[in-house]
């Protein structure tokens, strides 16, 4: 069966991969106040995540981004980073607060990490305080760090009206500052927290004009990896700014992105909880059982494509907080 608007995706070209749901910070539009934590021996190892990956590569999976939780708590994260550096991908991507970079970014680097997402909502200590609960400053520290390194990094910014809206140009210039790119990601509702309302959502065609009023017109960028950000150079800074817009301007039309959460379940959106766990499979009947499956993990893959699109992208009974899928 082909999806009717000619679609279908015969490959899996990118992972994220959650390898924690613990995180030192705690974002108000990310976890709840109160959760269970998966104990240790309930998560993949790094060598069982590094065989995934292996199989998958063979089923056109190019990149992979670690992704938590917060990824620096998990231990020695670049043991991780230097087992899937030996698989040949393309790239090797992580998205982290920030908090721990200072300390970490010279042995991610040496273990062969390509791309830092930092995310970064405000500058301001305050709010950053009050979207966060924790500090500022070792992660702007932690930015510093990366940059000096030379790192390819890109900050993400979750717009939230009235909260953070007024900082879109700062932000920005710091991007600039830092020699980073910007992403400005919109709200999504996932894991039904109490924190959800649609007028908190800012729009990314709001963030463009602005951008447009301040700095001109912006020019276009092909798009790159997993193809959920709209690029646009400006020139006059030069610097990169990426849409992510899951609600205004959704991407799932040959989406060919999984996630793998921390305990091995195989995600095939945010917007719905499909899945399926092969720590199972891969623990008790191995490798080769997950070889086989994945042409049809392809499949789920395209009808959870098709359901969403049939659904007007629509956020489906997502009661898994985001903390624990892995943004
Ligand atoms: N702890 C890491 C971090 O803060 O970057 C990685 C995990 S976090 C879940 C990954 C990304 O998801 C962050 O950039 C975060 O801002 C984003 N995110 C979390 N909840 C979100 C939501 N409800 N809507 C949009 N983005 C969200």
């Amino acid at each position: 069966m082909e999806a009717q608007n000619g679609s279908w995706v015969h490959e899996i070209t990118y992972l994220r991969i959650s390898i924690t749901d613990k995180c030192n910070m705690k974002c108000s539009y990310c976890r709840p106040i109160n959760i269970d934590y998966i104990s240790h021996k309930d998560m993949l190892s790094y060598e069982e995540i590094r065989d995934i990956v292996l199989v998958m590569k063979d089923f056109g999976l190019k990149k992979v981004r670690i992704t938590g939780g917060e990824p620096l708590v998990r231990p020695q994260v670049w043991n991780l980073v230097s087992l899937l550096k030996a698989t040949n991908l393309e790239s090797i991507s992580m998205t982290t607060n920030g908090t721990y970079l200072k300390e970490y970014a010279k042995l991610l680097k040496e273990a062969g990490l390509d791309t830092i997402n930092i995310s970064l909502d405000t500058l301001d200590e305050n709010k950053f305080k009050h979207v966060t609960k924790s500090d500022i400053k070792p992660v702007l520290e932690g930015i510093y760090e990366a940059s000096a390194l030379g790192f390819n990094i890109k900050l993400n910014t979750v717009l939230i009206r009235n909260f953070n809206d007024s900082e879109i140009i700062p932000l920005v210039e710091f991007a600039k500052d830092v020699r980073a790119r910007i992403r400005f990601i919109e709200l999504m509702p996932v894991g039904k927290l109490d924190f959800f309302n649609k007028s908190k959502i800012f729009y990314n065609d709001e963030v463009f004009k602005l951008l447009e009023k301040t700095y001109g017109k912006l020019t276009a960028l092909p798009p790159d990896g997993s193809k959920s950000a709209k690029r646009f150079l400006i020139e006059s800074i030069n610097t990169e700014v990426g849409f992510i817009s899951p609600i205004s301007s959704p991407f799932c039309d040959g989406c060919s992105k999984l996630r793998l959460t921390p305990e091995g379940t195989i995600m095939y959106c945010l917007r719905t909880n499909s899945g399926i766990n092969i720590k199972k499979i891969i623990r008790e009947e191995g490798l080769e059982a997950f070889r086989k499956l994945m042409p049809d993990i392809i499949r789920q893959k395209n009808i959870s494509n098709e359901y969403i699109i049939n659904n007007d992208y629509r956020f489906l009974d997502c009661n898994r907080a985001m903390t624990s899928i892995g943004g």
